[in-house]
């Protein structure tokens, strides 16, 4: 990697690094059972958080050195952070070197989405996506240990009110738990004008019982709603989900195979965990801390060191299902998926 005026953060193998996750809390109002236990959770402490402000600053590295274009929130559940749409506020006035908007996302559970999704268009937020791994209230409750189905799915309307654009579902899949109900989740958000999008079971839950057998391939998932609803492949660019248009021009939906066929040769991104640790993957196993810097009066060159010696570090690939693999010490919640 080397920043050679190209204003470009480039790993060893030659891939430019230029989409920044912030994990805004590891705090969540659910407990979905493939990312965090129903008990026993070790929060943060408020001190260790990023503020606004330190988070402001290292977005404002990343543009203005980097020519990062892309930046989500996430969390565990951003939206439980107090003020989101102030820091929406703060990240959205940033513009690119060439003077263009940042691309700001967000990903939520949506269980108050209601309550914030105008909120969060007026602040600047570009994009949403909003997880829902089923439509039957009782597997609801069952999943997330919650009984939110109701308020989600009125987030979600919220959100394609409020003219989030696009708004995507999320959707993670697991045999024998919720892959009866792809169709479904299609047809509803075909019905909304929403994207469906489903992801691979990662080995990332909380109770770390995830086993291959529980993953659904990408490939059953486009089988199973092609059957249905006929659709053809178009190009996805860097983005992990491979797209299907469907042959009726009523949108598209997403797989995102990060198990069966990782898509790590076009990986663009780079992670901040709530605590200040950057993760240039999200199975790394190391992490480089930059809230000393922060907090410790160092200068914008230091946080970019840090950057460039963790870009330098990434490995060209996870190698999730070899015998060599290591789960990551955290959970999703805590590395912010
Ligand atoms: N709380 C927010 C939410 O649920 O959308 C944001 C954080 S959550 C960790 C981000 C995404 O990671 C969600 O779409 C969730 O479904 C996904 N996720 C969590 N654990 C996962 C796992 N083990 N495998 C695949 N995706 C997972
Ligand atoms: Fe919370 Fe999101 Fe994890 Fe579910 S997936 S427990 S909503 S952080």
């Amino acid at each position: 990697m080397r920043q050679d005026g190209t204003g470009q953060l480039i790993d060893a193998y030659g891939r430019v690094v230029r989409d920044l996750r912030i994990s805004i809390t590891d705090r969540c109002n659910f407990r979905c059972s493939y990312c965090m236990p129903e008990e026993g959770m070790k929060w943060l402490d408020r001190p260790e958080l990023l503020s606004f402000e330190e988070i402001e600053r290292v977005v404002k590295v990343l543009i203005e050195r980097y020519n990062f274009e892309s930046v989500r929130l996430t969390g565990g559940e951003p939206t439980v952070r107090a003020q989101l749409p102030l820091l929406v506020e703060k990240l959205a006035k940033l513009k690119t070197p060439s003077g263009k908007d940042l691309d700001l996302s967000l990903t939520t559970n949506g269980a108050t989405l209601r309550l914030l999704a105008s909120d969060l268009k007026n602040a600047g937020l570009s994009r949403i996506n909003i997880s829902l791994d089923t439509l039957r209230q009782d597997r609801f409750i069952e999943l997330t240990k919650r009984d939110q189905l109701h308020n989600v799915i009125s987030g979600i309307h919220a959100a394609v009110e409020a003219g989030l654009q696009p708004v995507k579902i999320n959707t993670v899949v697991m045999r024998g738990v919720n892959d009866d109900e792809l169709v479904e989740m299609v047809r509803f958000a075909r019905e909304i004008g929403v994207i469906a999008r489903f992801i691979e079971f990662m080995p990332l839950d909380g109770d770390n019982s995830w086993a291959p057998s529980q993953v659904v391939p990408a490939t059953e998932i486009v089988q199973k709603v092609t059957e249905s609803f006929p659709a053809k492949q178009i190009s996805h660019g860097s983005d992990p989900a491979k797209r299907y248009v469907f042959d009726d021009q009523k949108g598209e939906f997403g797989v995102i195979a990060s198990v069966t066929i990782p898509f790590c040769d076009a990986c663009d991104r780079i992670r901040l965990t709530a605590d200040g640790k950057i993760r240039n993957c999200l199975f790394a196993v190391e992490e480089q801390d930059i809230k000393t810097i922060l907090r410790g009066n160092g200068s914008d060159d230091d946080l970019a060191q840090v950057f460039e010696n963790s870009a330098k570090s990434k490995w060209a690939g996870h190698s999730i299902g070899n015998v060599n693999f290591i789960r990551p010490k955290r959970s999703m919640s805590q590395i912010g998926g």
